[in-house]
């Protein structure tokens, strides 16, 4: 494990004081974990208060979606210089995005140019469905994606993404990969990677997500390709989020 990384999903849910509230609970908790990139990604709504409720500790905020545009007539979007008023890091192609409101590797693509363009770190979300998995098609498809939603990229702004393979079956549904299965995936967009961003890949942080707890985190962080986790539902809990951080911790120090 190169590069320590720990991200926070807490898709939309919390009002913001509520966002606000759980920040704290888990504010000093994650500040002390300082060999571990941590990010909380709250609903836009919250961003600002969420960033206030973490300055100093160490602890980036992100935005959970942004418009590739950077202003315009799209009604209810938020561009990524809104998004970067408030914060350093953006999700972009979470499979929720993709499947619940039609977003292409195309649009993502554009996105992820965007983000670089503003100097936000994506967090750049792929991976397969169970019906693709079961087809014997999940490394292509994740490959695909990958280099969908990359394309374009030189070395350099290939390096500064930062990519979590959620297979789409293990998302919210208790059901989360074996660390087997995410290795095997996650070596292969490491090799990918390695084409596309040369020797950097080796240092870029590659995180699993789906259904990640407290009690199964260690065993993926164990893998060679794992560096981190994008934590949904155990992220809403401050202690379940802040033990899933200090085993990413402990892994990078171990490794
Ligand atoms: C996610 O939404 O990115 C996610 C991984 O969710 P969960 O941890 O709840 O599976």
């Amino acid at each position: 494990m190169t590069a320590p990384f720990v991200a926070a999903n807490w898709k939309m849910h919390l009002t913001v004081a509520e966002a606000v509230g759980l920040a704290k609970g888990m504010r000093d908790g994650l500040a002390a974990l300082t060999g571990a990139t941590r990010v909380v990604c709250p609903p836009f709504t919250a961003l600002a208060a969420v960033a206030a409720a973490f300055e100093g500790s160490g602890v980036g905020v992100g935005a959970q979606n942004m418009h590739p545009e950077a202003s315009g007539a799209f009604t209810g979007e938020v561009s990524g210089a809104m998004v970067r008023d408030l914060c350093a890091y953006v999700i972009v192609g979470h499979s929720e995005r993709r499947q619940l409101f039609g977003e292409t590797d195309d649009f993502i693509n554009r996105k992820v140019h965007a983000a670089l363009g503003l100097g936000l770190t994506p967090i750049f979300c792929l991976g397969e469905t169970l019906e693709q998995r079961e087809a014997g098609r999940a490394a292509a498809v994740c490959r695909e994606q990958l280099r969908r939603g990359l394309d374009g990229l030189d070395p350099d702004a290939v390096a500064r993404v930062a990519v979590a393979y959620e297979p789409v079956w293990a998302i919210g549904t208790g059901r989360a990969a074996t660390p087997d299965i995410a290795q095997e995936a996650m070596g292969g967009l490491r090799r990918e990677l390695g084409e596309l961003a040369d020797a950097a890949a080796d240092s870029m942080p590659l995180l699993y997500g789906g259904s990640v707890n407290p009690d199964n985190i260690a065993s993926f962080v164990a893998e060679a390709d794992i560096d981190g986790a994008l934590v949904g539902g155990a992220s809403l809990r401050a202690d379940q989020f802040v033990a899933i951080a200090a085993a990413v911790a402990q892994a990078g120090a171990a490794s």
